[in-house]
């Protein structure tokens, strides 16, 4: 995306990452597990006029970001319809998604949720790996 991008101010960073308990909104990792460092996400993307503002903001780890992009909606694969993609600040995550038995792969729950697993690959092989490290010590899946 070429598109100047806002400076989100500091506060505002901070805020929002605070609201988040520090995990990424879509796929619930947390920084202190990775040690890396969270970005602030535009739910509406700026490309489509998403503002820089509190409601229009969640914390989002790197992947999740890059996938999600400019999207706004996916396809959910069970009717092959395209869908809105999920929202974190107005959509309750538990009653879109869930942790799969073992705890290493979400589960969506609602065509909205399942669209969003597949447009953010929120089952990416690398963070199914690390997930299946993270139970094994206790770490995962998050308590809701
Ligand atoms: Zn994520």
């Amino acid at each position: 995306m070429s598109a100047r991008k806002a400076r989100i101010p500091r506060r505002l960073r901070e805020q929002v990452a605070k609201q988040a308990g520090g995990c990424c909104g879509y796929c619930r990792t947390p920084a202190r597990i990775t040690g890396f460092r969270l970005s602030i996400e535009h739910i509406v993307p700026e490309a489509r006029g998403g503002k820089s503002v509190e409601e229009n903001l969640c914390l989002s780890c790197h992947a999740c970001n890059e996938f999600k992009g400019a999207r706004v909606q996916g396809v959910d694969p069970v009717t092959g319809k395209r869908c809105r993609l999920w929202n974190p600040r107005r959509q309750k995550w538990t009653s879109h998604f869930c942790w799969s038995d073992d705890g290493t792969e979400v589960v969506g729950l609602t065509a909205c949720g399942r669209a969003t697993v597949g447009a953010l690959q929120l089952n990416r092989v690398e963070l199914v790996g690390a997930r299946w490290l993270w139970v094994q010590v206790g770490w995962w899946p998050p308590e809701e």
